[in-house]
């Protein structure tokens, strides 16, 4: 059996915390891994700034559910769930993912998971564990499933070496340069195409 296993933001979903600074207009949510690359100090800093903005989990998840999936990407994830068993690998939280998911029809989401308290505040983020990109796909193949996987960005480089084929996609050209092992592709089509490529069946567009 052969798994896809996808990344979620700049793959199927906009970057959550990008478009969440854009509504709220809090600029230093604005900031990524690419800023500040400890993620703790860079998580530190979110919670930090939620705080002083008086900003919740509610509040959050109403300015999360005006978000839409990325132009194709539910049409896309339909057609490799047709030909492939999927898992969404992302290092967002279940919290923040949860009404994006309903929009692409709940699809198995391995992430990490926020504190909350009981006025919603949040308090603290919890990491399912270390690199869980590529620990997840070095669990699927201890049970022989051959991996398939696509990402865009630093994060997901791991999870591409370790599986048995990789693909970049919709990734910046830093990125691209830096990872010329793996093909990059741009668009939802190409993408299909770069699955049935990597793929030891004889798939069908
Ligand atoms: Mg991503």
């Amino acid at each position: 059996m052969e798994l896809a296993c996808l990344d979620l933001e700049g793959v199927l979903i906009p970057e959550i915390w990008i478009a969440f600074a854009e509504k709220t207009g809090i600029d230093a949510l604005k900031a990524t891994t690419r800023d500040i690359p400890d993620y703790d100090e860079l998580m530190t800093m979110r919670l930090k700034e939620l705080d002083k903005a008086g900003l919740g989990l509610n509040e959050i998840q109403d300015v999360i559910s005006t978000l839409n999936p990325l132009p194709g990407a539910a049409e896309f994830l339909d057609w490799l769930r047709a030909r492939f068993q999927v898992v969404i690998l992302s290092d967002t939280f279940y919290e923040f993912a949860g009404p994006l998911m309903a929009q692409l029809g709940y699809p198995t989401l391995l992430c990490h998971k926020l504190t909350v308290d009981s006025t919603g505040k949040v308090v603290d983020y919890n990491l399912r564990q270390a690199n869980p990109k590529r620990q997840a796909i070095c669990a699927f193949k201890s049970i022989y499933y051959r991996t398939i996987a696509a990402g865009d960005s630093y994060n997901d480089t791991t999870m591409l070496a370790e599986a048995d084929a990789g693909i970049l996609f919709s990734a910046p050209q830093n990125v691209i340069d830096e990872f010329p092992q793996f093909p990059a592709v741009h668009t939802y089509d190409d993408l299909k195409q770069a699955f049935i490529n990597a793929s030891i069946r004889d798939l069908e567009l």
